[in-house]
């Protein structure tokens, strides 16, 4: 939908973009259909946030079934009325942190333009709460994206970076400028894809990530420091740093994501598997 349709609709339905909700809708089509050609022939599609529906239409085109979660009252009514249209889109209004992901027993593949407020929360649910996940296709801001794309030794580096890259490969696809918003946000956005690598159990992905949330805790002091506090035993500590190998010195954001895998592994009494 262009922006005088996009404008003309909210009208109509009497509805005003809510900025608490993150509610920036996209106004170009052919950006909507470069997202939406990201992910097709898929059984199972869960679209978060489907606003008026500028993604959802052309998804549930290219696939099986689409479940699109709107927390929206109103979007979410005029959805459903246009979802009667079609026969393979649900609409839901809910709120997706509170969707129970891990029921779904098919692959899953996700997209979204993110409400911007709770991209972190979303990113995270949508990462460790199901096993089934194939591919996520997400719009943010540009540079939450980068923050998710940081490398060991850089400021942006933490707990987020290191789940994404432990769980599979991240890329941008196209950076989007702002004028193709309504309302316009105050910076460009981003469509990245992230393709899951299925290897790591749902118990596992959950005590990774609260382990390297400790880990990273106090980005300040030493990685003895951190790990310390986490087998509150310092002796303990400087013994599973010296089997992996790493100097205790290190402030954690130097670790790079195979150095921290072993000390979770370790930390588990794991050996590695390769
Ligand atoms: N998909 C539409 C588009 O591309 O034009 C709208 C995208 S807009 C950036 C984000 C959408 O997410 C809004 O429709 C907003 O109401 C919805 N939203 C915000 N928080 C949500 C939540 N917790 N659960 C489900 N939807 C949510």
């Amino acid at each position: 939908m262009k922006l005088r349709d996009t404008k003309q609709l909210l009208n109509d339905l009497n509805l005003a973009p809510n900025k608490n909700l993150g509610q920036n809708f996209l106004i170009n089509e052919e950006i909507a259909e470069s997202i939406t050609s990201l992910v097709k022939n898929q059984d199972y599609v869960i679209e978060i946030g489907p606003g008026l529906g500028a993604l959802t239409k052309k998804l549930a085109q290219n696939n099986k079934k689409v479940l699109a979660i709107e927390i929206d009252r109103g979007f979410a009514e005029y959805l459903k009325k246009e979802a009667e249209k079609v026969n393979n889109i649900t609409i839901l209004h809910s709120d997706f942190l509170k969707y129970p992901l891990n029921k779904i027993k098919e692959n899953i593949n996700i997209v979204s333009n993110l409400p911007y407020n709770i991209t972190t929360p979303i990113i995270e649910k949508v990462l460790l709460e199901s096993n089934k996940l194939d591919k996520f296709v997400f719009m943010t801001q540009k540079d939450f994206i980068d923050r998710l794309l940081s490398k060991p030794g850089s400021k942006e580096y933490g707990p987020i970076s290191v789940l994404i890259s432990s769980l599979g490969n991240l890329e941008i696809f196209k950076v989007i400028n702002k004028e193709n918003f309504y309302p316009q946000p105050k910076i460009s956005s981003c469509v990245s894809v992230f393709v899951c690598k299925k290897t790591v159990s749902q118990n596992d992905r959950k005590a990774f990530y609260e382990f390297v949330k400790l880990l990273f805790k106090e980005r300040r002091k030493t990685i003895l420091n951190n790990l310390s506090a986490i087998t509150k035993d310092k002796k303990e500590a400087e013994r599973k740093l010296s089997i992996v190998k790493i100097l205790p010195s290190r402030r954690p954001e130097t670790l790079n994501i195979d150095e921290i895998q072993l000390l979770f592994d370790i930390m588990l009494n794991k050996t590695r598997k390769k």
